[in-house]
């Protein structure tokens, strides 16, 4: 019996397969999750479906082993047997791999507040509530409002904290900065808070240097040694400082799943199950836990990271082992490959970390996506996600190259040819875009401004004489049907779709 479809349950099922075994692998969800790649999904960069697999599908040729949807509640030890909502199912030997859900260190009132990313459900909330800030700033009149809406504070300096700040900032800084009209998505204020004093602990201190640099450069606010106090509907507070937000992530602490408890042997702070070194519970020989859920000191004295790898590794041994059990063969201990360790911050920079390697920026990032290719489990996923990367990152460096001859552009070439307003309109538009520079494509601020009154003073009903609104407004806003053209407030930079 394996409780547990994630890393470590799968790659326990599929060891097992080998065997003359009948294998159950129980799991409250339909799908195996590949969660490294959450975070995409938080911020709209890949779709649910490509990161998560039936588990029936991915184990359809294992012919031994059988997938039920069920929600373990308790072990019963004595009684080898899994307690279910509705009903219990016996076993000779068991692995455990219920994995870890966030800890809000106490605070569960928190939780409402700021989301932790664990599952897909998580991901679509997060992806919800970003998605919604904007629409709300866009809609907004009130100065102070609009910058509390379009300010995202994560809280935890970890892989997921730095993924999710990377991918927020790259998302106001180049995917979404040209979709609004009134706001300007590139002034969004997204803030990392760590309560350490660094980011990535876990990474050598250069690495982490270099992944705090890159957020900067990338527009994140990175605040370490910031512990946070307490967290309202519309503000974070570390200590005395107040931070107005209306957008609160978490990527704090993890806390393993509660089924631990029912085991009714000692757990660490953690709530995780300290295991013997052939992986088993101490006492129970036909009781194996794996991954997230298990906490293994055995190798170095401390333990073993919260990661994939282990997991994954560990089921492997924990098949094996339960095989062996059963079949009257003497256990084996566990002994971790540590393949290194890695964290992207936004596209087309990553830190990594292997054996003695310290890779940081394209190579780590191109590193970072080879293995998450690698070890996406289906096909499908791997083709799906590796054409969308490549489809954003194509994007991504045309809106770099734009940029940066924009830039270019602003110094005069000696030999260059004044550009004729003939000549402009003769370019393609990506130059043309490029000549323009990004500050061209942003709506003048008393533009917005204007645009921010006239939608308040409409919305109060100021005068209610002008007639209905209307969406026909040059640049996408507002004017009272019937008034001439020139009577709402337009964009200085003119008509997009000549542009
Ligand atoms: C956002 C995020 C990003 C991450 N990024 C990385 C990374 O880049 N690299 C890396 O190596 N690691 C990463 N990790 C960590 C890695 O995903 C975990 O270490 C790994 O998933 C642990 O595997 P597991 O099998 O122990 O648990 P999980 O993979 O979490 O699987 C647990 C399974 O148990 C099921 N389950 C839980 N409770 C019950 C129950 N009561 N009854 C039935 N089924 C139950 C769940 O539905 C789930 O399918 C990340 C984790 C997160 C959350």
């Amino acid at each position: 019996m394996i409780v547990g479809g994630g890393f470590g349950g799968l790659y326990a099922a599929r060891r097992l397969a080998r065997h003359p075994v009948r294998v159950t692998v129980v799991d409250r969800r339909n799908h195996h999750l590949f969660q490294p790649l959450l975070y995409q999904v938080a911020t709209a960069g890949l779709s649910p479906a490509d990161i998560a697999s039936p588990l029936r599908s991915i184990l359809r040729d294992a012919r031994n082993v059988a997938v039920l949807l069920a929600e373990a509640e308790r072990v019963d030890l004595t009684g080898r047997r899994i307690l279910l909502e509705d009903g219990e199912l016996a076993y000779d030997a068991l692995i455990l791999a219920t994995g870890a859900s966030h800890s809000y260190f106490g605070h569960d009132d928190w939780e409402l507040l700021a989301p932790g990313l664990k599952t897909l459900e998580d991901a679509l909330e997060i992806r919800r509530r970003v998605l919604l800030a904007y629409e709300a700033a866009e809609r907004c009149v009130d100065g102070a409002e609009r910058r509390a809406l379009l300010t995202f504070v994560v809280i935890g300096g970890g892989p997921t904290g730095v993924e999710l700040s990377g991918a927020l900032a790259e998302i106001a800084r180049q995917s979404m900065a040209r979709d609004f009209r009134v706001i300007d998505p590139s002034q969004a204020r997204i803030v990392l808070l760590e309560g350490g004093p660094r980011v990535l602990p876990a990474f050598a201190e250069a690495l982490s240097a270099k992944a705090a640099a890159a957020l900067s450069r990338s527009g994140v606010e990175v605040r370490t040694g910031a512990t946070v106090t307490n967290i309202t509907s519309d503000a974070v507070w570390v200590g005395g400082d107040q931070i107005r937000c209306r957008t609160v992530l978490w990527a704090a602490g993890v806390e393993a799943s509660p089924l631990a408890r029912s085991l009714g042997v000692p757990l660490d702070r953690a709530g995780r199950v300290p295991v013997e070194p052939d992986l088993s519970v101490p006492g129970h020989p036909d009781v194996f836990v794996i991954g997230d859920l298990g906490t293994f000191i055995h190798q170095t004295g401390a333990p073993l990271p919260g990661v994939a790898p282990v997991a994954m590794q560990q089921g492997r041994l924990a098949a094996d082992n339960a095989w062996r059990r059963v079949s009257g063969t003497p256990t084996r201990p566990f002994h971790y490959r540590d393949k290194g360790q890695m964290a992207t911050i936004g596209r087309a920079a990553a830190v990594a970390q292997i054996g003695p390697l310290r890779l940081s920026g394209g190579i780590a990032w191109l590193a970072w996506l080879f293995v998450h290719i690698l070890y996406l489990i289906e096909f499908r996923n791997r083709f799906v996600v590796l054409v969308n990367w490549a489809w954003a990152y194509r994007h991504l460096q045309a809106r770099r190259t734009a940029h940066h001859a924009a830039m270019a552009s602003r110094t005069p070439h000696p030999r260059r040819r004044p550009l004729t307003r003939t000549r402009f309109n003769r370019l393609p538009r990506r130059r043309r875009m490029a000549e323009k520079g990004p500050a061209a494509r942003r709506r003048p601020t008393a533009a917005r401004e204007a645009y921010s009154l006239y939608v308040e003073r409409a919305a109060e009903g100021a005068n209610e004489a002008d007639g209905p609104l209307s969406a026909s407004c040059r640049g996408g806003g507002l004017r009272r049907v019937g008034a001439p053209s020139g009577s709402c407030p337009s964009w200085s930079s003119g008509n997009r779709r000549r542009r």
